[in-house]
């Protein structure tokens, strides 16, 4: 039929279980809003994996387009903001989750989810970036708001070779942060090396839960992808006044054996990050720094090629934490 295009359906079956095919709609099965994307490239966050599967609660509505991620060219708008023709990323608002995403060759969304893409990013590159590299540099930004600088001493990142850490990883050591990278998979040491990883920290060596109320001082700062047993030792090894960036919760929605002696004896910060309702002008200032410090030789090395038949699989591969770098979805 005129106006079908492929995409990644999510249908749902009995028993709370789903379904996830290539599959054709057509263009006024999409939700409403003021533009209409040909989308190029999308990628692949742990959120995508829980909406390629059953949701995980994410998901109202079935059949179901996930992608929180994506970024094209505008074939038609509304809004006196965009024209045919102009490039546009999207990450966040809940896109992919509560209304029809990235994982298909067109898109309708509203004009204030859009971000222009700035000069010097391609489509590609934004989605190598995607949601994990944009949350990646907010946390950046947050450490340096609150006095993180090189000089400072070290910079640690947990779940480093996922993809919050390892743009989180590239973005620090271009900008001279001494970067330490905590893994669990000892296998990826030169990729992280290579991203200008300086230190190797074992994940096992950050996973014992202590009752001790504080540790050495090890790092100015900090960017969590984990949470859980490790953010609790993390808080305890921060500098005094440095601060540490929370992102995620690959690890456990909790802190386990966290006290409150690192914020009262030693004036540590706990900086909450949030990408998905991250007002305009700072995903506009976001995406500015990414085009800027962001070494896209080091973001081509974090490239997982993928196409819209890959997901299912890789969906459940980022669940069990698997997936290395940054999965680039060609939805064409
Ligand atoms: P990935 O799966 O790519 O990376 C997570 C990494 O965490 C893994 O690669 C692994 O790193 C490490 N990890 C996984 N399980 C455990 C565990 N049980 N204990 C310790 N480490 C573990 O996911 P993303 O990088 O895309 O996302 C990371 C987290 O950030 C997720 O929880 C995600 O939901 C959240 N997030 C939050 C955002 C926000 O707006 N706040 C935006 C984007 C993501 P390694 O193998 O190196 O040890």
């Amino acid at each position: 039929m005129a106006n079908d295009f492929n995409a990644l359906i999510v249908e749902k079956e009995g028993d709370g279980k789903t379904s996830a095919a290539v599959g054709r709609i057509n263009e006024n099965q999409l939700p409403e809003g003021e533009v209409l994307v040909a989308v190029e490239y999308s990628t692949l966050n742990y959120k995508d994996g829980l909406c390629i599967g059953p949701g995980g609660g994410l998901v109202r509505e079935y059949p179901h387009v996930p992608g929180i991620d994506f970024a094209g060219t505008v074939e038609t708008s509304s809004d006196d903001r965009y024209r045919p023709g102009d490039k546009v990323v999207l990450t966040g608002w809940r896109v992919g989750e509560n209304r029809w995403g990235g994982y298909a060759q067109k898109a309708r969304v509203k004009a204030d989810m859009l971000v222009p893409l700035p000069e010097g990013l391609t489509t590609r590159a934004a989605m190598a970036v995607g949601t994990a590299g944009f949350t990646a540099m907010l946390a950046v930004m947050a450490l340096e708001d609150h006095g993180v600088t090189p000089e400072k001493g070290k910079v640690l990142v947990t779940g480093a070779a996922g993809g919050v850490g390892s743009v989180a990883v590239a973005i620090l050591a271009r900008l001279g942060y001494q970067v330490a990278a905590v893994t669990g998979r000892p296998e990826q040491a030169d990729y992280l090396t290579s991203l200008g990883a300086a230190e190797i920290v074992a994940r096992d060596t950050l996973t014992e839960v202590t009752r001790k109320p504080l540790e050495s001082e090890q790092w100015a700062g900090a960017i969590d992808a984990v949470a859980g047993a490790m953010l609790g030792r993390v808080l305890k090894q921060i500098h005094y006044g440095g601060s540490v960036a929370a992102i995620g919760l690959a690890g456990g929605a909790a802190i386990e054996g966290a006290l409150i002696t690192p914020f009262i004896l030693r004036g540590v910060n706990l900086l909450g990050i949030d990408s998905v309702m991250q007002p305009y002008d700072n995903r506009v200032r976001a995406w500015g720094r990414i085009a800027r410090d962001l070494p896209m030789e080091k973001l081509e090395a974090m490239i997982q090629p993928a196409t819209l038949a890959d997901l299912p699989g890789l969906g459940r591969d980022i669940l069990k934490g698997r997936v290395k770098g940054r999965v680039v979805v060609d939805v064409n």
